[in-house]
Parts: C-alpha cells; structure tokens; sequence
C-alpha cells in the first residue's frame, strides 16, 4: 500500500499536469497528491480511507450525488449496445434524443433546441457563435460585442476565458480579448456606494450597462451574458430588481440574453432553472455539470424559439451549419444525462434542496452570521457563501496576500469537510450535492464553525 502510495505520487509530479494548480510546489513535492478512491451521497473517500463530506459536490457538478448505480448501469447498458456515433448530418441516438425531449420539457417555456457539447466553456463557445451567426443572418455585421459581468465564469477557453471577469483567468493570457466588454458584478455587500438600497443599487447597475451600451453604439453590441447567481465570482445572489432591470435595458437595444446556467440547472436553486427562479428570459441558456452529476462530461446550449428561427433562416440561405464538435451528444454521456435527470425527479431532490438547502443555510448564518470577521452568509438554494473581512463595522477586506479564506478552507478540510476557497475575496463557499441531509448540514456548519474560530484565533 505504501509502495503504491509512493509510485503514485511519484508518477503525479512528474507527469500529471494538474488543472488550476501551483505547477512549481505540485512538481516539486510540496503539496499533497490526494487520490479519491471512491463516495457514496456527499461523502467521497481517499487511497487511505480518510472520508469527507463533500461539501461543493466536486465543482459544483455531483449534484445527485457519489454511487449512484443507477447512471453507472445507464452508460454500461449503453456502452454494450452503441458507444459512439456521430450526430452530424442528422444522425442520433436513443438517449441523445431522449435527453433532448427531456431538457425541453424542463426548459423554460420558450425554448426550443438544444445542442450538446462537453464542457461549460464550450457551451459558451457555441452561445458566442450562434450570436454572431444569428446577426449576421439578421443582416446586422457590425453588432458582435458581448458585455459579460466583473466576477462572471464562463469558462476557461480564449472566448469564454475573456468573458470569464475574474483576473486569475486573464493575467498572464492576454485576455480579455475583443469583443468581449466587462460591467458591473450585482454584488450588493461590495457596492461602491453603501447607503444605496438593493433597488437603488440596481438600478445603478441597469444605469451602468445602459452607459456602456450608449459609448459602445448599440448597433455593436450582441449579447449579454450572466449567471442567474454569480458563482465562481462569489456565491452571490442578485440584488432585488437587478434582472428586471437588466432586462429593460437589454430589450431597449435588441441584445440577446444569455443565462449560463451551468451551476444553476436543474435545481440547485431548488428550482429546475435558475431563469425560472429569478424572472429572468433568456434567449439562450448554457447547461453543463448538473445535466450529468458529472457522471460522464456533458454541456448544452438551449436555444430559444426566436432564435431558433433566425438559424433556420440562415441554414436556408447559407447552407448547413459549420459548428461541430465530434462527441456532440455523445451517446454514453447523453445515457448519463437522460439517467440522471430521472433520478432527480425520482429522489425529489429540488424538494430535498427547498428543504434542506433552507435549513443548511438558516444554520449556517445563526453559527457565523454575527461573528466579529464575518461581512455577510448568502446564498439561495443549496448554494452558500461565507465572506470574511478584517473589519465588520467599515467593511474592511483583509490583505489577499494573508489567504485567510484559502486558510479557512483548508482549517475546514482537514476537519473532514469539503468547501471552497472562492478565487477572488476570502470567501467560503458551499454547493453540496442536492441529496444532502439534515444531519449533513449540522456537520457542515458545526466544522466551519471550528474552522473559522481556528484560523481566526491566529491572526
Ligand atoms: N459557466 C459557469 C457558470 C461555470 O461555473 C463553469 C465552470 N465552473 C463554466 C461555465 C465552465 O464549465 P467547464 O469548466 O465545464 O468548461
């Protein structure tokens, strides 16, 4: 067992290049290689049988949960029968199909089609195409920019990485890249001026947009890109107004709406649409992570009925469409998803995430709410949020350069529970999977209770 511990840490420095990593201390030894063997509902469990309470369901994706024999006999059963065919020139599968016909009943009610990818950041990649092709049949060349939001994800990609607004994803890329354009985050605790309302502030955010739209000439300006609740960018709900208001400027000048719901499909918000949940209607929507729980990769576009007729449109004058990635709709994953799908609805999970989500996050802010480091516990579903700062009372953040979020987490980790140091702020943040149980919850707010007044005691 200590020999394989060995050989396979060893073959991880030298030859795993690891995603969002510290390349120079990962090679060299200096953090820890942690190999996950395996997991059962919220719990995953390591090479040396150390378990964790998943408390971000990998990256916001395991939303039905670890174990599920369900999904892993649905890509079997598939896989036996037909693993791969293209779905070029209209070929398909059973389950591509199927799943199409599925997303569609859930989807908001104007949606229409839906074309699959891999990945959120190819999602996205294809929204930006569509948007471009679908001005272009419009007759409208010029009108290409997109405005996404400081403290937006929407992927990692040179397209998506530019309308990503995080500078972690920027520096040292030379993004972001034209026609890509950043506004305002609706991020109500930082609002620059804090004797605004939630409304007012708002409001100077659809003020904002509006400005940005005027400079840039509304005839340049395609789309408009948002997570119905910032993620990546904080765990953030949006203030109240904000999407009405957003939309209003939006509709004014004919730019199209995309809600990348990637973390917030199929019920994290305990609804099965984050648009649903906040008023809001899209003209596309990015789905990813929780189509599949992660089970095998998957990611859609939903395109709107009034898109949708522009394509054809276009298809008519211009021939077939010249976008398309080999494993679109890929049958085994496509298998995953129509498997997956089901067992949310068969679970209750978006019940489980009315009810336990609301409870998870009462706790969470009676244990830390009024602690003397902490701005503000947020959230909406069964997503969370803890923001700390050096001072409460003036909103004084701490030095980034202290990491005293990144240390939290890690406090939090070694007390056997999983959450996320968030890129940008000290912030904790939680996204467990929807099947999470009461008795769970208590354990999340209990340990991060610890954890803060742990790291807290050193500062
Ligand atoms: N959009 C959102 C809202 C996301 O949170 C993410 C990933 N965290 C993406 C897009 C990109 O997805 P992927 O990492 O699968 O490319």
């Amino acid at each position: 067992m200590l020999d394989r511990d060995n050989e396979l840490n060893a073959f991880d420095r030298d030859h795993f290049f690891h995603p969002s990593t510290h390349m120079g201390t990962h090679a060299r030894g200096e953090t820890p290689t942690r190999v996950i063997t395996g997991g059962k509902g919220a719990t995953i469990v390591d090479r040396n049988g150390r378990e964790s309470l998943d408390a971000f369901a990998g990256l916001y994706c395991v939303n039905v949960g670890y174990g599920r024999t369900e999904i892993a006999d649905a890509i079997a059963e598939q896989a036996h029968k037909l693993p791969y065919y293209h779905a070029y020139v209209g070929h398909g599968s059973e389950p591509s199909i199927q799943l199409a016909k599925m997303i569609i009943d859930r989807a908001p009610e104007h949606m229409s089609r839906v074309y699959f990818g891999l990945s959120g950041s190819d999602a996205n990649e294809t929204n930006i195409k569509l948007i471009w092709y679908y001005n272009n049949v419009l007759g409208r060349p010029e009108k290409k920019k997109i405005i996404s939001r400081w403290r937006g994800y929407h992927g990692s990609g040179i397209m998506t990485g530019s309308m990503t607004g995080l500078a972690l994803f920027h520096n040292q890329f030379d993004l972001p890249r034209a026609p890509v354009l950043h506004t305002e985050a609706p991020y109500y605790f930082r609002r620059p001026n804090r004797d605004q309302s939630e409304e007012e502030f708002s409001t100077w955010c659809a003020e904002k947009l509006e400005e940005m739209i005027l400079a840039e000439g509304p005839d340049t300006v395609a789309a408009f890109i948002g997570e119905p609740l910032l993620g990546t960018g904080g765990i953030v709900p949006p203030p109240a107004g904000y999407w009405e208001k957003i939309q209003a400027v939006l509709e004014k000048y004919d730019i199209l709406l995309v809600a990348d719901e990637v973390v917030t499909g199929f019920g994290r918000l305990g609804t099965m649409f984050g648009s649903g949940h906040y008023g809001i209607k899209p003209d596309l929507i990015t789905i990813a992570k929780g189509l599949t729980s992660a089970y095998l990769p998957l990611s859609g576009t939903i395109v709107s009925d009034k898109v949708w007729k522009v394509l054809v449109e276009g298809s008519d004058k211009l021939g077939a469409i010249g976008h398309g990635w080999t494993y679109s709709a890929h049958p085994l994953c496509a298998a995953a998803g129509v498997a997956n799908l089901k067992l949310i609805d068969d679970l209750g999970l978006i019940d489980n995430v009315n009810e336990v989500g609301t409870y998870f996050r009462a706790n969470l802010t009676d244990a830390l709410g009024s602690h003397a480091h902490v701005g503000e516990v947020r959230g909406d579903g069964m997503l969370a949020a803890v923001e700390f700062v050096e001072d409460r009372d003036d909103r004084v953040f701490f030095d980034p350069a202290r990491k005293v979020g990144p240390q939290i987490a890690a406090a939090l980790a070694e007390r056997g529970v999983i959450g996320r140091a968030m890129p940008e702020g000290d912030i904790l943040g939680f996204a467990p999977p929807l099947c999470l149980t009461r008795e769970e919850a208590d354990i999340v707010v209990t340990r991060a209770k610890e954890a803060v007044e742990a790291v807290v005691a050193t500062l």
